[in-house]
């Protein structure tokens, strides 16, 4: 029944029920863990093979001995693989190291230390600002805050960023630099950028240095038939006369194993030119050995998309299962809304104003750790108290039953507090 509509004493009986629930909840002595945006060790598993390569074949297909120095932009076969994944191109897209959030790190430190191919002086020669559509993902927050890089949040909505919002913002203020923004099945909405934002936030008026982030951490990892096909949007970028506008960022660590993949960076020619410039400093080149036994066990863009396929066999009726669950507990109460991603890693649970964290306490009381309150907002501060990111990949399935019931019972009972309040 509708939570809003019952009586003080409907509501009073409901809690103590759901009280009653919960007591049994932490008897039980759990001990389940829904935060970790991981694979699974099953997932893993269908990546081992690819541990015995390149073996005694360590010769890349344009003759390149990867044993040795070198090739700071990647294994060319591997950048084509990521070229087309990405609609980048071959030429445009570099094969990097392990994670692709190291490039984005330093591709940030460099602006602030240098300024890029359109920067008049360095980015931290004057307090910057970043739009960051939220929820979003932890990690891009992080780095920012932690170079004291001002952060304003922007609604992310099913089709991408408020677009309003992000030009209202930038039309008047050049100390913008930078948008983080996860582009397909986004983290942890599962949202997905249409042809029609990305091209307005393309043509936005901004500071001439302004550059989005385009993480497209979860291009190919779909939970129906098919992905969409991936924007061409440094293309889209040089139409809309911005050409240097987009970073693109990917890497196989939920494709192949997380943490031990290859990152993909792609930009324009001029943009590229400048991060090798820089990261040549630090490196000499990737590690080419883990490049080509990426390559030979995906072989080109259809081998990863098929892997993939293997891989949604295995998550998608884990996602369907939390589905289900906050359907058939939450659905009637009308206390929640949630995402319901084709892709991606999370789910994106909104319960009432003011309960998110103590749901999440109440959780952890019970032995269900989820991810800490605010987490997808800038500086952890979630303006609503309202958001909660739910990761279904890494527990196993009966775990994730058990626990999402218990996350069920946690946000009625926080609800049942706040609307007696
Ligand atoms: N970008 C997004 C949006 C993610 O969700 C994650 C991991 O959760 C990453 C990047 C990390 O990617 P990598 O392992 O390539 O650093």
């Amino acid at each position: 029944m509708n939570f809003h509509s019952m009586s003080v004493e409907e509501l009073r009986n409901t809690r103590n029920d759901l009280q009653k629930r919960y007591e049994t909840l932490c008897a039980a002595g759990l001990k389940l863990d829904l935060t970790r945006g991981k694979p699974g060790a099953d997932q893993l598993d269908l990546s081992a093979p690819m541990l015995s390569l390149p073996g005694e074949n360590y010769t890349s297909p344009n003759g390149t001995d990867c044993r040795n120095y070198g090739g700071v932009s990647g294994l060319p076969e591997l950048r084509e693989l990521f070229g087309e994944l990405f609609a980048t191109g071959t030429d445009r897209t570099l094969a990097l190291g392990n994670a692709s959030l190291q490039v984005m790190h330093d591709i940030v430190v460099f602006s602030l230390l240098h300024g890029n191919v359109d920067s008049a002086r360095p980015w931290s020669a004057e307090p910057i600002k970043f739009l960051c559509p939220v929820p979003g993902y932890d990690r891009h927050f992080g780095i920012t805050e932690l170079y004291g890089i001002e952060m304003i949040n922007v609604p992310m909505n099913p089709n991408g960023p408020d677009v309003e919002a992000c030009a209202a913002l930038l039309a008047d203020d050049p100390s913008i630099k930078g948008m983080w923004l996860v582009p397909t099945y986004s983290n942890p909405t599962g949202y997905t950028v249409t042809d029609d934002v990305a091209r307005r936030l393309l043509a936005l008026d901004a500071a001439p240095d302004f550059r989005i982030f385009w993480d497209n951490a979860y291009a190919v990892h779909t939970l129906v038939e098919n992905a969409p096909a991936p924007l061409p949007i440094l293309d889209l970028a040089a139409e809309a006369g911005h050409p240097d506008r987009v970073y693109v960022f990917g890497s196989t660590s939920k494709i192949t194993f997380a943490g031990a993949g290859v990152a993909a960076f792609a930009s324009s020619k001029a943009n590229l030119d400048w991060y090798v410039e820089h990261i040549s400093a630090a490196t000499i080149g990737p590690d080419k050995l883990n490049q080509l036994r990426h390559l030979q066990f995906l072989v080109d863009a259809d081998g990863v998309r098929a892997h993939m396929a293997r891989h949604r066999d295995i998550i998608a009726p884990k996602f369907q299962l939390v589905l289900d669950i906050l359907d058939d507990r939450l659905g009637d109460a009308k206390i929640a809304s949630w995402t319901t991603p084709e892709g991606g890693y999370f789910i994106s649970l909104d319960v009432v104003d003011g309960t998110a964290a103590r749901t999440i306490e109440l959780a952890k009381n019970a032995g269900i750790a989820l991810t800490a309150a605010g987490s997808a907002f800038p500086y952890k501060t979630d303006p609503h108290d309202r958001n909660i990111r739910i990761a279904p990949t890494f527990p196993t399935t009966d775990e994730l039953r058990t626990a999402m019931d218990g996350v069920a019972t946690c946000a009625l009972l926080s609800a049942t507090e706040v609307l007696l309040d």
